[in-house]
């Protein structure tokens, strides 16, 4: 067996073997590891819950607010009049008309600063705008925030020059851009990476073929990641560069259809021989990933701005729908099993917005490191916002399943909740998939430990470091342990000034120093091979997501006026988080982690097959494969005009 023929262990197209730890090496590589602000999500996983950090809850100045409420309105004015929601999803395709009424509006450059031609919003504002306009189709918010989140706009504002920003964004301002990153061997570990960037003298020349770009059919400018290879004198790696969409040599293959966002334009991008000028790369040669990471930094808070502004509409149905239907007897809302749906989607609604806002102000605030709030309020948003669109589905029984065309035509409400479910399932996928979401903030949550006992653990190590580790090791922890015995949440009368919510957050107190010590625990027990635990790992991170998540909606509760009911939502949050997260706890140590593994084990080694049979397999076998394959192109028209 060659080494690329192991499992994990694979050839890429410069030549390099790929194993699991040179996986890691490059995503460790590209990981930023200074913490210059304070962060409350890194305190809170070290037990240290930091209040003081979110609350008073950030507030945007005056300006910022009248621009972004000025915007708003224009927004929703054009969404409520051009935009025929229904129809996008009937079509699969965003009419150009709405595109270039969008860019009228300024839409493409909501975080473009105004000296580059942009509405320079806050973060705020524009995840407010992203809610809206994913409210009438969640293709238009996939098309804006691929554009403006992840596309060319925002690695050009962190890590262009000033010459390639006055350049490029006011060309982002009016037009679509995409981001290029994933391939198909390459998904959640870019180390594979096959595209090549060949240093030319002046420039390079891009090799190779993407997968699922959003808006990359359509798009004007992307930005391309591939690899530069190393040689004498050269750093090389992944690099990211600025790439226009008409440059010779670019083909765009295939527009992919998916379960949801179906007027997403989505394609395979081949490129071969194309050449771009130095001046287009972004950052220096090797710093791609970093690039990439650095703007999904804060550029992760648009999935959540969207999940949230779905689960409000599933609280506006299930409250609408949940009153009127009546079953024996009653309305199904006043039968326990259905209200306890509705409580839960009303509550994680108002948790979700509360987490979203917060980060959001805090982005716009700067007093803080928000990577790991904004990672945790993708990973939280995404799986929760699910979670609601499914018990949507339930209260809305049969009709939750037709679509909502069916139901118009027979003269229902065309309640479109099978789409919503449709349309969140990708965001569990994107951006970070829960599974990466999980791995990456577990690194940041243990990374003081491994900044001083990591050499410890480490097998590459000599004696002599890791005498030194234990040393330091010795002395971080004689100080911090004793920190996790005790603290404010112990106290009956902490957080007083938060009413009925104080309970709630001398729980969080109480729960963060808990988390710190499981995770010690975790540590102390399994070391260098800790890794390699993602269950455990996993529930960590999301007790973590769920303290955060009540934190925010207590804070939010706070700075609401007197009187409101705002209090009587955050409550019921808390409530129900505190049930999630006493079982997340409990799972930490009593699971079935063992023996699913081995079952894991036992079903890729082929053991149990037989389990299989008395089945067909659509996607190998049966004729109407063969008339897929043999049957007349559908192949949409791909060079839609835009703009
Ligand atoms: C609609 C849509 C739009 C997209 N838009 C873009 C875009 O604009 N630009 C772009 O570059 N990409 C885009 N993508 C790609 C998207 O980001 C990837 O699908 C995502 O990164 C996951 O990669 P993958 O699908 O190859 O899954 P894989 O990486 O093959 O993963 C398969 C499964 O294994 C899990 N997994 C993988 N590695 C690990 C690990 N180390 N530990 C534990 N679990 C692991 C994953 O979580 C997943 O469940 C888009 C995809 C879709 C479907």
């Amino acid at each position: 067996m060659t080494t690329a023929d192991q499992p994990g262990a694979t050839a890429n197209q410069t030549g390099q073997q790929v194993s699991e730890q040179q996986a890691r090496q490059v995503a460790e590589a590209a990981r930023e590891t200074q913490w210059r602000k304070p962060s409350f999500g890194k305190e809170l996983f070290l037990g240290r819950f930091r209040l003081d950090l979110v609350h008073p809850h950030p507030r945007g100045d005056a300006a910022s607010v009248d621009r972004g409420e000025e915007f708003l309105a224009r927004l929703r004015h054009f969404c409520q009049t051009e935009i025929d929601g229904p129809a996008i999803e009937r079509d699969g395709l965003i009419p150009d008309e709405v595109v270039k009424g969008l860019t009228e509006l300024g839409a493409f450059g909501m975080k473009i600063d105004t000296e580059y031609d942009g509405l320079g919003l806050s973060q705020v504002y524009y995840n407010k705008a992203l809610m809206l306009v994913s409210s009438v189709h969640p293709s238009l918010g996939a098309m804006l925030s691929a554009h403006q989140s992840i596309g060319v706009p925002q690695p050009l504002k962190m890590f262009g020059t000033e010459e390639q920003k006055r350049t490029w964004l006011p060309r982002c301002a009016r037009n679509i851009t995409a981001f290029l990153l994933t391939e198909p061997d390459v998904g959640s570990d870019p180390a594979r990476m096959h595209a090549t960037a060949t240093p030319t003298g002046d420039g390079y020349l891009l090799d190779g073929v993407k997968l699922w770009t959003t808006n990359g059919v359509v798009a004007d400018l992307v930005v391309v990641m591939a690899q530069v290879p190393r040689e004498e004198g050269r750093r090389g790696g992944i690099t990211a560069f600025v790439v226009e969409s008409s440059s010779p040599g670019i083909t765009v293959e295939h527009r992919n259809a998916f379960m949801g966002l179906r007027g997403i334009e989505n394609g395979v991008t081949r490129f071969h021989q194309v050449h771009v000028p130095e001046a287009n790369r972004i950052g220096k040669e090797g710093q791609g990933l970093k690039v990439a990471l650095s703007t999904l930094n804060v550029g992760r808070l648009s999935l959540p701005a969207v999940s949230t502004g779905s689960a409000k509409w599933c609280a506006k149905i299930a409250r609408e729908w949940s009153g009127a239907r009546v079953q024996w007897g009653r309305p199904v809302g006043q039968h326990e099993a259905v209200g306890g749906k509705i409580a839960f989607i009303a509550a994680t609604a108002y948790g979700l917005e509360a987490m979203l806002e917060l980060s959001s102000e805090m982005a716009d605030e700067e007093r803080n490191d928000i990577r790991i709030e904004a990672a945790l309020a993708k990973l939280y948003a995404s799986e929760m916002g699910w979670l609601v669109a499914d018990e949507l589905v339930q209260i809305r029984g049969g009709r939750g399943f037709e679509t909502a065309d069916s139901l118009a035509a027979r003269g229902e409400r065309g309640v479109p909740a099978e789409q919503v479910l449709r349309d969140q399932r990708i965001n569990r996928i994107f951006e970070g998939s829960t599974e990466i979401m999980h791995l990456l903030i577990a690194r940041e949550a243990v990374d003081t430990h491994l900044s001083v006992a990591g050499d410890i653990i480490d097998p590459e190590a000599d004696l002599n470091r890791k005498a030194r580790a234990a040393v330091e090791a010795g002395k971080f922890y004689a100080r911090w342990l004793p920190t996790l015995v005790t603290g404010k949440g112990a106290l009956k009368t902490s957080f007083g000034e938060f009413g009925p919510l104080a309970g709630h957050l001398r729980y969080v107190e109480r729960a963060s120093r808990r988390l710190a010590r499981n995770t010690f625990y975790g540590m102390s027990r399994w070391q260098g091979k800790l890794e390699h635990r993602q269950r455990f790992l996993g529930r960590i991170v999301d007790i973590g997501a769920e303290l955060f998540a009540m934190s925010a909606a207590c804070v939010r509760a706070q700075r609401e006026p007197e009187g409101g009911t705002a209090t009587e939502l955050a409550d019921a949050f808390c409530q129900q988080a505190r049930v999630r997260t006493e079982e997340l706890f409990a799972r930490l140590w009593t699971n079935s982690d063992a023996s699913d593994r081995t079952l894991a084990r036992g079903v890729l080694d082929d053991r149990y097959t037989w389990l299989e049979e008395g089945v067909l397999d659509p996607s190998i076998a049966g004729p109407w494969v063969a008339d897929q394959i043999t049957g007349p192109s559908t192949k949409p028209n791909l060079h839609r005009a835009v703009g």
